[in-house]
């Protein structure tokens, strides 16, 4: 199921998305460039899950992510996007977010109103948070994945 190839690590260039509103909507994703998504292991299912994210060599933040289908490829292709849990002073286009995904929440959803989206989604945050505070979760936010030298691409270490 989802959770075979978990922990999964993973770092990348942060590229514009689908100007789709996040942030307007509170939940800002970054996105990872179509060749990072490339190197997901194919079988991975879509859905959202959490983990553990940092930007350049910044902290290590709790996060949500959403892998979904890509409407700019039709949704043949798969997108990869991470909420970070932490309050930015300012974007970070073109830096390099390293992230170790460690659960799976749920499959995804068509949501009737906006509304309903963002309920979802706050959800969803509250339950990352909650299993990142348990101690199989936590001991990854101490990992040297999120320690190595900025730029080294790393993918199931
Ligand atoms: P896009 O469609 O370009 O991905 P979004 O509305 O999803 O636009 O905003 C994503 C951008 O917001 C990220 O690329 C990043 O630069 C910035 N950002 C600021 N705070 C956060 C955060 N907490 N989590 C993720 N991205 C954030
Ligand atoms: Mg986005």
């Amino acid at each position: 199921g989802a959770m075979r190839n978990l922990p999964y690590f993973c770092r990348g260039e942060v590229v514009k998305g689908f100007g789709r509103g996040s942030k307007q909507l509170g939940i800002p994703t970054a996105n990872f460039s179509e060749q990072v998504v490339e190197s997901f292991p194919s079988d991975i299912p879509t859905g959202i899950y959490y983990g553990w994210a940092c930007v350049g060599n910044g902290d290590v933040h709790k996060m949500v992510l959403s892998i979904g289908w890509n409407p700019f490829y039709k949704n043949i292709k798969k997108s990869v996007e991470t909420h970070i849990i932490h309050t930015f002073k300012e974007d970070f286009y073109g830096e390099i977010l390293s992230i170790v995904i460690t659960g799976y929440i749920r499959p995804e959803k068509n949501f009737d109103s906006v509304d309903a989206l963002i309920l979802a989604i706050q959800e969803d945050i509250e339950e990352a948070k909650r299993q990142l505070d348990l101690p199989e979760h936590l001991k990854l936010k101490e990992d040297n994945f999120f320690h190595l030298p900025e730029g080294k691409i790393v993918n199931n270490h």
